[in-house]
This record gives structure tokens, C-alpha cells and sequence, in this order.
């Protein structure tokens, strides 16, 4: 049974990134998560300094991997931004990035504290939007959406990534059919290059770890990890790079949101009562971050039967509208249950580019549509306000 105090004490005997302390008096380390054999742990560094504090990193699981029964060390590294740093400034963008500041949320009034904590948060270089796509439970299609949608962005004309922050179920290397291992940008570093799925930069936990590797992360394991996929991947110029959240809206879904300089969030739904519950509990978690919801997406909709053509309300059917309509939130589309969705899906084909003349392709690029003009603005350069979330 490896105990934490243990694992403190390993890492006790690392020295801080100046040869000074070390990483636990100096408070580096973050509260080690162990399962059955794993250890996982992070190590806050300056950004500045991930590259060359590498080795230290190296060093902290090697100590860690030294002790008694550790089969598997993970060590992270993870940059904390403060506001006001260099580095920082979701309105002043990092020396490179050719993104403008998202748009004004016009009627919303001056930021609030919330607002302003986001502002201090660093974008990611090159990309000019970042939207989540999350649900309030699994299941509910978030990940078709999420691929879907990206697609049907790029399908506008637009450039665009996926990152798969669903660190415990990732499923977007098998949406997209891709199988591989990301390459470090130049030997020794530690920016990978994203893999690429019709013409989608990706990047999920999947390319990184095996698939029977326990995902039982938690906490600072699971943002350290999604930072480092969303910070250390050369993206290049995106327009928009959408995020599949992991499902819910537990603590680390919250802090993924805060901590991510977000444009926007599409939340997915199934027209059950019950989703729409957990869909609403999507809404808050957003709106306590201050991050604009572009919409809502009901999937599952409606089954059209193909023997009979008649359309079929599986689940109840147009829960998603009423709901948004009452929230003052668009409402995005409704996407039907489909058998050939379902197939495409699973074999790696996503609809929209294997079937792009199909029912579904066109209502996700419509989607996509929707949500480009929310988070730029329309064709006339006026900048649309974001949607007032009013949630009772
Ligand atoms: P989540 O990311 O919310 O867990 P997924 O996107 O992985 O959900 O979808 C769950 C399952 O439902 C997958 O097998 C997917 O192919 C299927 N699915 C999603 N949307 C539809 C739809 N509109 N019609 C039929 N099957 C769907």
C-alpha cells in the first residue's frame, strides 16, 4: 500500500527548480493521487520555465518510482498565471498570437470580478477562439457534437483543432479514426505536434496513454494534464479549437472552465426531463465562470423511421427549446437519433464529411454557423452580444 506521506517524503529529497529547498518545503507539489500502483502528481513551475525544468520534472518521478510497491509515476508540470504576469491578458494576446480579443458582451455592463479573473488568464497562441462543448451527464452525444460541429466549422471555411479534455472516456481518436502517438515539435521538446483527422489539429489523453490505463484522476491531475493539452501542443493558427469536456459539472469540469480562456460553451442535451436537469446544472457551472452559453444543442431528438418515414418522439421531443427559450438561450438545433450517425460515428467517419449531403451534416453546419456568428460576430462586422444567462 503506497501511502502519500510517503510519496511527499520521495519527492522532499527533489531539489526546487534552482537547486534551492525542495519541491515540497518550497509547496510545488500538489497532493499526490495513488491507484492501486500509479502516483500522479504535479509540479507548479513559471511557463516560462517548463521546458528547461524538464529534467527536475524527470527527477521528481524517478525519486517517486524509487519507493516500494510504485509501479507507475506520473509527474506534470503546471504553470500557474498570475494575473497581471506577462504572460497573461486573455485582451492582451501573447507575442505571436495574431487573435483579437473575443468580443465585447454588449448589455452585459461593465465585468464583473469573475469576468476580470478571466481577462488575466493567457490564450493559447495562434488560436483566436476556444469553445467547450459539455453536458451535464455521459452519454448524451457530447463527443459526436463536438467532432461534428468542428467539422461543420471547417466545412464554413474555418480552421480548426479538437481537444479532447474528456480525460476519462476519451473518445475523439476513435470518432476521428486515429490511432498514433503525437511527436515532440523538435527532439527534447516537450510542445507535441497534434495529430490530424480530416483536416481537424487533434489532441486527446487517448494518443497519450493506453487504453486500459486507469483514468482515476482527479483534481489538479486532471487540469495539470489538460493545461499541458491545451498549452504544450502546437496548435498553429486556429480559427476555433473546440473542447469535449468530460461530462458533468463536478469540480474539475468547473475549474477546466475557469481556467481555459473560453469565447464560448454549446451545451448538449437529450430531450429527457432528467438531462435537462443535469443540462441546467451545465448552464451554472458556466455562468459561475462568466463564460457566455452560445446555446444549446438537443440531441437525440427525434427518430425518423426509415421504413415508414415517420418521424418518431422517442424521448419526448423539443424539452432543449422550451428550455433554452426559458434560460433567454439560443436554441443551437435539434439532431435526430440515427442509425447511420451511430455507424459512421463508430467506424471513424464522422457525418459530415462521409455523408455531407445528409440531413445530419447540414444541421450540424448550421449549428456551426450559429455558433461562428455568436462568438464573431456576423458578416457585417458587427459583434453580437453573447447571451444573458438568466438561471432561476
Ligand atoms: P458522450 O460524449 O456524451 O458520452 P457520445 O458522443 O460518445 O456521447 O455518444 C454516445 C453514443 O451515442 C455513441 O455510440 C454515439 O455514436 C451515439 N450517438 C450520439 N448521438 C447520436 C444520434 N444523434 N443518433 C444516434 N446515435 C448517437
Amino acid at each position: 500500500m503506497i501511502e502519500k506521506k510517503d510519496v511527499l517524503a520521495a519527492l522532499s529529497k527533489v531539489r526546487g527548480p534552482d537547486l534551492e529547498g525542495d519541491l515540497v518545503s518550497l509547496g510545488l507539489v500538489s497532493d499526490p493521487v495513488i491507484s492501486g500502483d500509479s502516483v500522479m502528481f504535479a509540479i507548479t513551475v513559471d511557463a516560462s520555465r517548463a521546458a528547461e525544468l524538464e529534467p527536475l520534472r524527470q527527477a521528481a518521478e524517478k525519486a517517486v518510482s524509487k519507493l516500494l510497491g510504485v509501479g507507475k509515476v506520473m509527474a506534470a508540470l503546471t504553470a500557474e498565471v498570475k494575473a497581471g504576469s506577462k504572460a497573461a491578458g486573455r485582451t492582451q494576446p501573447p507575442a505571436g498570437a495574431k487573435m483579437d480579443p473575443p468580443p465585447p458582451m454588449a448589455g452585459q455592463g461593465a465585468p464583473g470580478p469573475k469576468a476580470q479573473a478571466a481577462q488575466t488568464m493567457a490564450g493559447v497562441p495562434g488560436v483566436k477562439h476556444i469553445v467547450a462543448v459539455a453536458s451535464g451527464k455521459g452519454g448524451v452525444g457530447k463527443s459526436t457534437t463536438s467532432v461534428n460541429l468542428a467539422l461543420g466549422l471547417q466545412a464554413n471555411g474555418l480552421k480548426v483543432g479538437i481537444l479532447d479534455a474528456d480525460i476519462y472516456g476519451p473518445s475523439v481518436p476513435r470518432l476521428l479514426g486515429i490511432t498514433g502517438r503525437p511527436e515532440p515539435v523538435a527532439p527534447g521538446s516537450r510542445t507535441l505536434k497534434p495529430l490530424q483527422g480530416f483536416g481537424l489539429a487533434a489532441m486527446s489523453m487517448g494518443f497519450l496513454v493506453e487504453e486500459d490505463t486507469p483514468m482515476i484522476w482527479r483534481g489538479p491531475m486532471v487540469m495539470s494534464a489538460l493545461q499541458q493539452m491545451l498549452r504544450e501542443v502546437a496548435w498553429g493558427d486556429l480559427d476555433v479549437l473546440i473542447v469535449d469536456m468530460p461530462p458533468g459539472t463536478g469540480d474539475a469540469q468547473l475549474t477546466l472552465a475557469q481556467q481555459t480562456p473560453l469565447s464560448g460553451a454549446v451545451i448538449v442535451s437529450t430531450p429527457q426531463d432528467l438531462a435537462l436537469i443535469d443540462a441546467r446544472k451545465g448552464l451554472n457551472m458556466f455562468r459561475r465562470v462568466d463564460v457566455p452559453v452560445l446555446g444549446i444543442v438537443e440531441n437525440m431528438s427525434y427518430f425518423i423511421c426509415n421504413k415508414c418515414g415517420e418521424r418518431h418522439e422517442i424521448f419526448g421531443h423539443g424539452g432543449a427549446a422550451a428550455e433554452a427559450e426559458k434560460l433567454g438561450l439560443p436554441f443551437l438545433g435539434e439532431v435526430p437519433l440515427d442509425k447511420d450517425l451511430r455507424m459512421r460515428s463508430d467506424a471513424g467517419q464522422p457525418i459530415v464529411v462521409s455523408a455531407p449531403d445528409s440531413l445530419h451534416a447540414g444541421i450540424y453546419r448550421n449549428i456551426a454557423a450559429v455558433v461562428w456568428s455568436s462568438i464573431e460576430g456576423d458578416a457585417a462586422g458587427q459583434k453580437r452580444s453573447a447571451p444573458r444567462i438568466i438561471v432561476e
